[in-house]
Order: C-alpha cells, then structure tokens, then sequence
C-alpha cells in the first residue's frame, strides 16, 4: 500500500510530488471509438513509467448492494461491468458514474496497472503507467476478475501472450514452450507406435508422408489443436465468470464524473473486477 502526502502536513507545501489524487494530476488522455472494442481510451501525450493515469472513481457500494447490482444486470441481459473490488466490503462500481479510467479496455500484456493507495486515510485506487508509453497509445490494463454473471466474453487484446478470454490468465511463453515440448515428445511417441503398426506400403508416397504418417505439418497442426484445447477446458471451467465486453455508447455520454460517493445509479454497464 503507497501514501499519499496530506497537503497540510507534508513539508514540501506546494512542491510535494506526492498528491496525485488529491490534486487530480492525471495524465492527458483522450476517449476514442475503436473499431474492434468499442470506446477506448488513449494517452493524448508521452506517458512515463510510473505516471499517475487518474483515479477509478464511481458509486462506492457494499458487497450486498453490488450482488443486488449484478442480479439486476443479468436480468436485463446487460453484460458490462465496471465494479472494482476496494476492500473487503467495498466495491467502486463505474458504471452509473465514473471518469476516464473506466473506459480502459482490459488486456493480457496491458501498459498500466492499479494500485492501491492511502490517501487522507482512506484507501483508494489508481491507475498507473507500466511503462514508457507513447502519445496515441491505447491505455489498458488486467482487469483480473472474479466476476459473476453468464458466459465468457473473448479477449480482443491483440497480445501475443493473450488468453483468448477474459478472466483466464495468459500464459507466459515459458509456459508454452514447457507445454510445447510434452506435445512434441507425445506425438513422437504416437509417430514411433503407428510406424510399427504401418508396415503396408504407400500407394502413392508424397513429401508430407516422407517421415511417417506424423509429418512436421501435421505435428505442428495437432499441438495447435490440443493448445486450443487446453486452453478451451480452462476457459469452461471458469463459467461463473463474467463478461466485460466492450463499453457501450449510453453510458459513454456521461463522461466525467466528478463525485465519488453516494451516486444514485442505473443499472446499465458494470464491471467487477477484483483486486489482488
Ligand atoms: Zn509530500
Ligand atoms: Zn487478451
């Protein structure tokens, strides 16, 4: 958990670095419509490593309030979410009100990240800049839900370490190559079985059956399907999660929320996501 400098106590007075949220200093972004994900939104200037994005603002609710929020959305079949998990009972739920930040789309390999902070002894999160990011950027960041609601919402990051679904962890490249290798040596295994048992000449032989009937094609094609599988199986087992899809254009009007708390809300798109 980081500090925020109180502006009464801290000695730096007007030169203190340290009062992001207090004193707004968000980084210029602007929100745009995508072609593929619907609003977005994007740095306006260069963004440093470590810059303050804006706070994730909205109605402050309870876990209670939040389900009843869900029930009601499921019913009406809406299928975004912008509910944020702050502590253990309280959610911030963009999605009758809220800033800048909730238009950030999710991804798998994102250029920003949350973070908790203590500012005038309440907790309240950020949105961070990961690395260096260039003007007319897309900002996103891992929404790492655990969310409730119906069906599995496809990831539309375009990272080349992408999941395919919202919710399901990406696997890092080391991951793939460990699961790469068991594929391979597996299909060697089943290439040397069938070779004893195909002892028939072939009629016609051709390039692709000159190493046996598993050519390097054919290898590479079955791991691909069996990745897909895998990763397919992990993606049903997580059916209790829910979707954010893309943010549609009515709550998008209502751009800048400048309250925090206490918002009466509709029941349009939400999101929950949890913080770990
Ligand atoms: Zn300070
Ligand atoms: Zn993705």
């Amino acid at each position: 958990m980081m500090f925020e400098c109180h502006p009464l106590v801290c000695i730096g007075k007007d030169r203190c670095m340290n009062q992001c949220f207090t004193k707004r200093l968000d980084a210029e972004t602007k929100i745009m419509k995508t072609e593929e994900k619907g609003w977005a939104l994007f740095s306006k200037s260069e963004i440093l490593k470590g810059q303050f994005i804006g706070e994730y603002v909205g109605d402050l609710i309870d876990t209670d309030e939040s389900k009843k929020r869900l029930e009601d959305a499921q019913l009406k079949g809406c299928t975004n979410f912008y509910m944020l998990t702050l502590d253990r009972n309280r959610i911030i739920d963009a999605g009758p009100k809220g800033n800048h930040t909730r238009f950030m789309n999710h991804s798998c390999e994102p250029n920003c990240e949350t973070q908790k902070w203590t500012v005038n002894g309440d907790v309240r999160i950020g949105l961070f800049a990961l690395q260096d990011i260039a003007a007319g950027t897309e900002l996103t960041f891992n929404y790492n839900f655990d969310c409730y609601g119906t069906g599995i919402t496809k990831c539309k990051c375009g990272s080349s370490i992408c999941s395919g679904y919202l919710g399901v962890k990406p696997k890092t490249a080391a991951a793939w190559q460990v699961e790469k290798r068991s594929l391979e040596t597996k299909m060697r295994r089943l290439q040397a079985k069938s070779v004893q048992n195909t002892n028939k000449p072939v009629k016609k032989p051709n390039k692709s059956l000159a190493n046996g009937p598993y050519s390097e094609q054919n290898e590479a094609s079955t791991s691909r399907r069996s990745k897909k599988q895998i990763n397919n199986n992990a993606t049903t087992a997580r059916n209790e999660r829910s979707n954010i899809d893309e943010s549609t254009s009515a709550n998008h009007k209502n751009k800048e929320g400048k309250k925090r708390k206490h918002l009466t809300c509709s029941n349009e798109n939400r999101k929950k996501i949890k913080m770990n």
